[in-house]
This record gives C-alpha cells, sequence and structure tokens, in this order.
C-alpha cells in the first residue's frame, strides 16, 4: 500500500487505472513527484526522515489543490552524512538520469506540469534534479504545448520560519525537522536526539565532515515538539499549494 494513503482518494498516480490515467492528462491535472532519501538523521529519527515529510506535503497539496501525487523516489544524494551508519546514497548521474526518465514519461503520458517536492534539500542532490528538469523542459521547447516543471524542497519554505519561531541555525535533524517528524510518525522517534550547532568549515572539502557533527544532528531537536510540527507542516503546505496555482495558469 502506498504510505499515508489508507482509501482510495484517486490522489497516487499509480492507484489509478488506465483510462482514470488517461482522463487525467488531459484534464491538465498536476502531477507531484516526491523524493526523499535514506539518510541518517542523529540518533532519534528515522533514516526515512526526508522521504516521510516530502510525501506528506505532496499528499497535502495534492488534496487541497486537486493534484496527483506519483509514486515516490525514495533514494537521494547525500554528502555530507554519507559515512554515518545507514545512509544510502546514490550518484549524481543516476539521481538526474532516472529523474529525466520520469519527467520525460510523464510529459509523454500528456501531463504537462509537473511539480517536484524533495525532502532532502543537499546542494548537488537539488543540483541533479534541477539539471533533470532542465533537460526535459529544453527537449520540448519547440512544442506548442510545451511541458512547465517546477523543483523545489519543502525545506525552501520550513526554513522561512528560521530566525522567527526557531533558531537561524538550525538544520539537519534539528527543531524543525524533527518536529515535523513528530507530528507526521511520532512512533518513529527513538528519543529526544543532542543538540548540537556545528562550525561547518566554509571553503573547505573535507573527506569526513561528519567529525563536525558527530551526533548526526545540525540543531537543537531536544525542544521539538508535535504542536510545532504540525504548525510548519501546514505552512509549507498552504506555501506549495500557490506553487501548484501558479502551475496551474
Ligand atoms: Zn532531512
Amino acid at each position: 500500500m502506498c504510505p499515508n494513503s489508507t482509501k482510495n482518494e484517486n490522489i497516487w498516480f499509480d492507484e489509478l487505472s488506465m483510462p482514470e490515467a488517461e482522463k487525467a492528462a488531459k484534464e491538465g491535472k498536476v502531477v507531484i513527484i516526491p523524493c526523499g532519501s535514506v539518510e541518517e538523521h542523529g540518533t532519534h529519527l528515522p533514516l526515512c526522515t526526508d522521504s516521510l515529510q516530502a510525501e506528506y506535503i505532496a499528499l497535502g497539496v495534492a488534496r487541497k489543490a486537486g493534484c496527483l501525487v506519483a509514486p515516490p523516489l525514495r533514494y537521494g544524494l547525500c554528502n555530507s552524512t554519507r559515512n554515518f551508519p545507514g545512509t544510502i546514497t546514490i550518484t549524481f548521474d543516476s539521481l538526474r538520469n532516472i529523474m529525466v526518465d520520469i519527467l520525460e514519461d510523464f510529459v509523454r503520458n500528456g501531463f504537462k506540469k509537473l511539480l517536484v517536492i524533495t525532502g532532502h534539500a543537499g546542494g548537488s542532490h537539488m543540483t541533479a534534479i534541477k539539471l533533470a528538469g532542465k533537460t526535459v523542459v529544453t527537449n520540448h521547447m519547440n512544442e506548442n504545448d510545451r511541458p512547465r516543471i517546477m523543483v523545489c524542497s519543502d525545506y525552501d519554505f520550513a526554513f522561512d520560519l528560521r530566525g522567527k519561531d526557531f533558531d537561524d541555525r538550525d538544520s539537519h535533524a534539528g527543531t524543525i525537522e524533527t518536529s515535523r517528524v513528530m507530528a507526521i510518525r511520532s512512533d518513529l522517534i527513538k528519543g529526544k536526539g543532542m543538540q548540537n550547532f556545528p562550525n561547518l568549515p566554509r571553503f573547505e572539502i573535507t573527506p569526513d565532515p561528519e567529525r563536525y557533527f558527530p551526533s548526526g544532528v545540525m540543531g537543537d531537536p531536544t525542544i521539538a515538539s508535535s504542536n510545532k510540527g504540525q504548525k510548519i507542516n501546514n505552512y509549507v503546505i498552504d506555501q506549495i499549494v500557490k506553487l501548484v496555482k501558479e502551475l496551474e495558469q
């Protein structure tokens, strides 16, 4: 069964039948493609933390804005956490290629409005997905009904709240991320985690960045709460609903 889905809501793309998929394409439905990672998130959060958040937000947006949600890609490209136990990364080329394949085949099926939401927001991961989007829109740039693709992370919006409701250094597995997962899957939280605000070098390339955050955390998970998480998740959903409206124009 698809994650977070308990009944047939006609939201998960791959729960549609063939005629339903054809009809949805003709109707110009926006398809959201959630992307996550398999990545350490401290001692207190699961490896699927980024996937959970992207999928939860995708479903929330789809319910509000009437979109479809594609089967999630639960692998991503993780650099700074790579040497921790549990992080399973794919390469830049693999991520870019699979995203090109997925986006191109939605376009071939007649879906011209696509939105990738990635819960993992590392720099090279984002670049690989954006380049995939660029390849696909460029492939179709001379067509009348050319596809439109947006790529964002839910953290493009969640981090708006840093410096307001949250410490402006809060990041990986910190207050915001821990709160959000508490609100989505509290059963997967294991203890409180440990506060750590690392001083990562700005320019030096290091083979073992984990020595700056040995607990796997960048922020303060000890002050996280489900209540905070629900507010952040609602805020993110509302912001991404606006993106869908832009795509529909
Ligand atoms: Zn994360």
